[in-house]
């Protein structure tokens, strides 16, 4: 198990819907920032099914939900937040050349170190379709897409942007864990960045702040943390000094 090993410079989360972040890394992210660390969000759908009233406007819901994450977004640091506006729980049948196309623009933009987003290949958690679909286009989108010019090479050559390769990816959500981040000194943050979400109160069914406790110190006591979130770690980026990795 690694804990701890990586020092980002810049790092770009790249989640299905808004309380993605905060409820998987906000406190690893929250502890970055405050040590100087660049970070960006990517949100690609604003979660529009986020409401049990099936009369709810939804136009506002998405005005609501966004101002939520960006409120949350300065709870942790975060001003970079970009809202793709796909449809929520839909994601299986968009244009998935054209949506992987935008996690590419983003990596180029922001050139992070570290990926943060959700583990495509969860086998025995349940999962969100819309999860699955985004950790596995934003995966693709790090490695090896975003580093091929000749791949969206209209973002190189009409936008000026460059190829870029981020060297790690940490995967959340995840039923495999191999990364181990300390947030003993962010757990408070990290709850109160969630409870931001106001939105979604209802859904978190109370107690969500006693619950990210718990979930955080179950992960952190067997590595002797009072709270930790967990990820499976892939790397990207070319593994020196013996190159095997292709
Ligand atoms: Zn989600």
């Amino acid at each position: 198990m690694l804990i701890d090993t990586l020092k980002p410079h810049h790092v770009l989360a790249i989640v299905a819907h808004p309380d993605d972040i905060e409820y998987y890394c906000g406190g690893t992210i929250k502890k970055w920032t405050q040590s100087g660390v660049t970070v960006a969000f990517v949100v690609v759908t604003s979660g529009d099914k986020g409401s049990q009233d099936i009369h709810a406007d939804i136009d506002h819901l998405i005005r609501v939900r966004e101002q939520e994450q960006r409120d949350s977004g300065r709870v942790l640091g975060v001003e970079d937040i970009t809202f793709l506006r796909y449809p929520d729980s839909e994601l299986s049948f968009v244009d998935h050349k054209v949506l992987r196309g935008a996690f590419v623009r983003h990596i180029r933009r922001t050139k992070p170190d570290v990926i943060f987003t959700h583990d495509p290949f969860v086998r025995f958690k349940r999962q969100h379709a819309d999860h699955r679909v985004v950790g596995r286009l934003a995966l693709d989108a790090a490695f090896p897409i975003a580093t091929v010019a000749q791949c969206y090479r209209e973002q190189i050559v009409d936008e000026g942007l460059s190829p870029w390769q981020p060297g790690d990816a940490l995967l959340f959500g995840t039923d495999a864990p191999t990364y181990i981040s300390d947030i003993s000194a962010t757990l408070a943050v990290k709850q109160q960045a969630l409870l931001t979400h106001q939105s979604q109160q209802s859904a978190f069914d109370g107690g969500m702040a006693e619950r990210l406790r718990w979930r955080a110190q179950t992960i952190g006591s067997p590595h002797g943390l009072s709270a930790a979130e967990e990820f499976l770690h892939v790397q990207l980026g070319v593994s020196l000094p013996n190159k095997e990795q292709s």
